[in-house]
């Protein structure tokens, strides 16, 4: 027997609004969606330089994106940057769920002038809400316009500099900046504030690789917040200077000693030929450690720890100079050039070594062909290194007096006998020692210039 399902007039209404609610709901909830559309600005900095290009992404997954706009406030004066409805026929009723807008500020065409502004914000979605005007995101960014470059008014006088040699240059800047100091040729010397009361004050030792001729380029430069550059001629002279040959002879003797000690940093088997180990460590390892030692001289205290000349090993003999032109002859051959960037100093083995100057030692270490090593930062970018020692008598993150012992002398890394390797780096350029063991030099280039702007 057949049972005929009955429904009661109610529940068919139900039924049918059951069938009906369902899609209506779901569809309603899509279109009165509540997900804010995303706003990302991007801008170097919060200050507006005289051209100042910002980029601002907009995204809206779920209605796609309805509009956008940004305006700069100041001054009671708005003006409008840009202004997107994405309904307009330039879509042409495509949805953007993502764009990308890149903005170029140039506050004097806009009639900004400089001080403090608002950057403001407004972005909706194709949501149905807010009474069919979509969700809104609302961003307020305080900027400020700055379209002057810095003022760079040099307080040192005349900057004479030799050939791989060092100077100090002393500077005032008539704002903040993040960045400024000495370019001498290609590279760059930052300055410091905070040695002169007056904090708009830099100081910037730096320095002429031994390569760097006569027709080198310095100048100062400076970049404020907005990123403004300005640069500033000083008055300089460059010396130039001729270095010495000097031919060093490679034994098979030499080689058989000293190649072990380079295993770890120039790995090879039991077939690599000596001498191609010799030039790998001469040539690839000097490179690496070069880069090393360079990198250190970076990192400094902005503090001028130093006082009066430096130290030189006492009672020991000259046995290179600085940026001596090095021909490495084996078997009567040519095989290798390198510029030995350091003075070699040698005395009885195991000297004790004292700090040219005070100073806090930045590195204690082996360091490849330098061989057991010690780094001294004297502050603002000035260093001394010590290589070749056989012991070490200080540690890492230590002060040290002038003339306090350091370590001993010896023979590790690439050297042939016992000595004192003796490096300056003025931040990431090796210099002259022999300028810094020089008093006279000293106060004219260096204390003299301080003093001077002191009394001032
Ligand atoms: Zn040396």
């Amino acid at each position: 027997m057949k049972t005929k399902i009955k429904y009661t007039k109610y529940q068919l209404v139900a039924l049918i609004c059951f069938i009906l609610i369902v899609p209506i709901a779901w569809f309603l909830s899509t279109r009165f969606e509540s997900e804010k559309p995303s706003v990302t600005l991007e801008l170097p900095s919060l200050s507006i330089k005289a051209s100042q290009e910002l980029s601002i992404s907009v995204s809206d997954t779920k209605s796609g994106m309805r509009m956008i706009w940004i305006g700069l406030y100041k001054d009671g004066k708005e003006v409008v940057l840009l202004d997107k409805d994405f309904q307009s026929p330039e879509y042409k009723d495509r949805k953007i769920h993502k764009e990308t807008f890149k903005i170029k500020i140039e506050p004097g065409k806009i009639g900004v002038s400089d001080g403090k502004a608002i950057l403001r914000i407004v972005a909706r979605d194709l949501s149905w809400r807010g009474w069919w005007h979509g969700n809104k995101t609302y961003i307020e960014k305080n900027v400020t316009i700055d379209t002057l470059a810095p003022e760079i008014d040099i307080l040192s006088r005349t900057h004479n500099i030799s050939q791989g040699g060092a100077a100090l240059a002393i500077y005032r800047l008539s704002e903040p900046c993040p960045k400024s100091g000495i370019c001498v040729g290609e590279n760059f010397f930052p300055g410091y504030s905070g040695y002169f009361k007056d904090h708009d004050i830099f100081m910037t030792f730096f320095a002429l690789s031994y390569d760097q001729g006569p027709k080198t380029e310095i100048f100062v430069k400076a970049s404020d917040q907005a990123g403004n550059i300005k640069r500033a001629g000083i008055s300089y002279y460059i010396k130039k200077k001729t270095f010495k040959k000097d031919i060093l002879n490679i034994s098979d003797l030499f080689l058989n000693w000293k190649m072990p000690e380079f295993d770890i940093d120039v790995p090879g088997d039991s077939k690599t030929a000596m001498l191609d180990k010799f030039l790998k460590v001469n040539r690839d390892l000097r490179k690496t450690n070069y880069r090393e030692v360079t990198k250190l001289g970076g990192k400094t205290d902005a503090a001028l720890y130093w006082k009066g000349a430096f130290i030189r090993l006492p009672g020991s003999a000259n046995k290179a100079g600085f940026a001596d032109q090095r021909e490495y002859k084996y078997k009567g051959q040519i095989i290798d050039h390198q510029v030995h960037l350091g003075v070699d100093l040698a005395s009885v083995a195991h000297s004790p070594i004292p700090a040219a100057n005070n100073g806090k030692v930045a590195f204690v270490n082996s360091l490849g062909i330098y061989g057991k090593t010690v780094i001294i930062d004297h502050g603002f970018g000035l260093h001394s290194m010590y290589s070749h020692l056989s012991g070490f008598d200080v540690q890492k993150g230590q002060m040290v007096a002038k003339g306090e012992i350091i370590g001993r002398t010896g023979i590790t890394g690439l050297a042939g006998g016992d000595h004192l390797h003796f490096g300056i780096l003025i931040h990431n350029t090796f210099a002259n020692p022999v300028e810094w063991w020089d008093a006279t030099w000293i106060k004219n280039n260096i204390t003299g210039k301080i003093n001077d702007v002191k009394s001032r």
